[in-house]
């Protein structure tokens, strides 16, 4: 369970002024949807929350705690790319794996989170695969499975589907909705361009344009016909 509050978050590279001050409220366990023109700032505004990006002003909040000077790996977040870059030479497992392991964790607690992540995503039966044997859209749900494993309170995702083709595209669409049922305590953010994600994972999306929030509502509120 978390709940964000963005108040007034700039972002700015020297003279050029990226977000504009973003004011936001986000639910815990809420699936919101970033969506806008390439450029209009959704990568920033989502990596300002990952903490990989420093924000120039404003405050970010994560369950009332400001985690302004927060490290990324403390913020609770996990986040899903566009590229998945798993361990060529590691299996689905020891992909999933990987991370807990580095923090110490314990191998029995390690086995129960990787076969659970597994479970949702419809993996089990691909663990003992090198990553090579399976298809791009099996490698994101590996990436997922990667970051579910973490526990995260926060789930972000990049345009976790623009590099799948577009049959892909649909199957792991699904799996993200399924994701999202079966994580209903988890807040998630995702970013994209794609109207159909929008319309069918959100449940509110936020318009960025230019560095600034031109409207937000659910699916039904935003996309209705007059
Ligand atoms: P979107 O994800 O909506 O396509 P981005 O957040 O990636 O947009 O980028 C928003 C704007 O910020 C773009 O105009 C981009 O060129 C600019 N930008 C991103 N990163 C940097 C950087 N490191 N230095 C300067 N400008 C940047
Ligand atoms: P490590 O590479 O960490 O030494 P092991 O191969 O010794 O791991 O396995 C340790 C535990 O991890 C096993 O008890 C098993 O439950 C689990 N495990 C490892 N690989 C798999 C797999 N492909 N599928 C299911 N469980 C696995």
């Amino acid at each position: 369970m978390a709940e964000l509050t963005l108040r007034q978050v700039k972002k700015s590279y020297g003279n050029i002024h990226i977000l504009h001050g973003i004011d936001l409220d986000i639910t815990s366990g809420e699936f919101i949807v970033f969506v806008g023109p390439s450029g209009c700032g959704k990568s920033t505004l989502l990596r300002s929350i990952a903490g990989l990006e420093e924000i120039t002003s404003g405050d970010l909040n994560i369950d009332g705690e400001r985690v302004n000077d927060v490290p990324p790996s403390k913020r609770g977040i996990a986040m899903v790319f566009q590229s998945y870059a798993l361990y060529p030479h590691m299996t689905v497992y020891d992909n999933m794996a990987f991370g807990m392991k580095i923090a110490g964790e314990k191998k029995e607690e390690i086995d129960r989170r990787v076969k659970q992540a597994a479970e949702i995503l419809q993996l089990t039966k691909y663990l003992d695969r090198l990553p090579k044997a399976m298809s791009g859209g099996q490698r994101q749900r590996v990436a997922i499975g990667r970051a579910i494993v973490r526990n995260p309170k926060v789930f972000l995702f990049d345009e976790p589907l623009s590099n799948l083709d577009a049959a892909l595209r649909v199957a792991t669409r699904i799996e993200i909705a399924k994701l999202k049922e079966s994580m209903p305590n988890t807040t998630m953010i995702y970013v994209t361009h794609d109207q159909v994600e929008a319309m069918t994972l959100a449940d509110r999306i936020v318009v960025l344009k230019d560095g600034h929030i031109e409207q937000v509502g659910t699916p039904m509120e935003l996309y209705k016909r007059p």
